[in-house]
């Protein structure tokens, strides 16, 4: 942890060499939609626009960014015709193999989560599987810029203490089953978050859906070019 201040990220590149993936990135005369395809095949959520002249990042391209310009100009294009349909019968998002944690989960094992499933967040829930909070990885950010990531063993609950009457955070933002694709990327967009958290009527949570999902199937899926959405059940 001493080291993770004094090395630079040449240093770390080194260190990490062996799990480095491709850099992904995109040219700045790539259409939108290959810049969706990108962003969801190669499972990464920013995708740098590099000019490929001078090799300069020009601008970094979101999934929250790119559902916001077509949220803005959706009066210009043709609705979807399954717009009014429901996420559950249009079958978007993932319902099976819900990854969740507890409050008394550790921050550690929290990581482990997010690396072995590859997803960016998880509810946070009670006993009665009711979900009472959301840990994202970007909230293990905030254990850096607070110089607390030497202590992982402390609980969620305890990493989210801050957020406990923060103005910032507006609590989990979460839908059901039965809205309308419409009434989703509406809630999403508003709240500027990544993900939905699906719960019944009694908040136990018994799916997610994210900006992932809604750009597979709304941009992706019509032109023949999604990723088949997660349907294993392991746990
Ligand atoms: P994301 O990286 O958040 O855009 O999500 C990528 C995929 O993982 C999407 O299909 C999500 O529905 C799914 N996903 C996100 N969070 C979880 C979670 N906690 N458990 C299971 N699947 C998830």
């Amino acid at each position: 942890m001493d080291e993770l201040e004094e090395h630079n990220i040449e240093k770390w590149r080194e260190v990490l060499r062996d799990k480095q993936r491709p850099f992904v990135c995109i040219d700045p005369d790539a259409s939108l939609f290959e810049a969706i395809r990108t962003l969801i095949h190669s499972h990464v959520h920013r995708l740098p626009v590099v000019d490929k002249y001078t090799g300069n990042a020009i601008y970094i391209l979101t999934h929250k960014r790119i559902l916001r310009f077509l949220y803005l100009h959706i009066n210009d294009l043709p609705k979807p015709s399954f717009w009014n349909q429901t996420i559950k019968e249009l079958e978007i998002g993932t319902y099976n193999n819900v990854i969740t944690a507890s409050r008394e989960t550790t921050v550690y094992e929290a990581l482990n989560l997010f690396v072995e499933h590859r997803i960016s967040a998880l509810p946070v829930v009670d006993d009665d599987r009711k979900v009472v909070d959301i840990y994202a990885k970007f909230d293990v950010i905030k254990l850096a810029a607070e110089k607390t990531y030497n202590n992982l063993g402390i609980t969620i609950q305890q990493a989210l203490q801050h957020r406990k009457g923060a103005s910032c955070f507006e609590g989990v933002v979460k839908c059901v089953e039965t809205d309308s694709l419409k009434i989703v990327v509406d809630k999403i967009v508003r709240a500027e978050v990544h993900r939905l958290v699906i719960v019944d009527e009694e908040d136990h949570v018994i799916g997610i859906i994210s900006l992932s999902d809604l750009l597979n199937h709304l941009i992706l899926k019509p032109m023949g070019s999604e990723v088949p959405e997660k349907k294993t059940s392991t746990s």
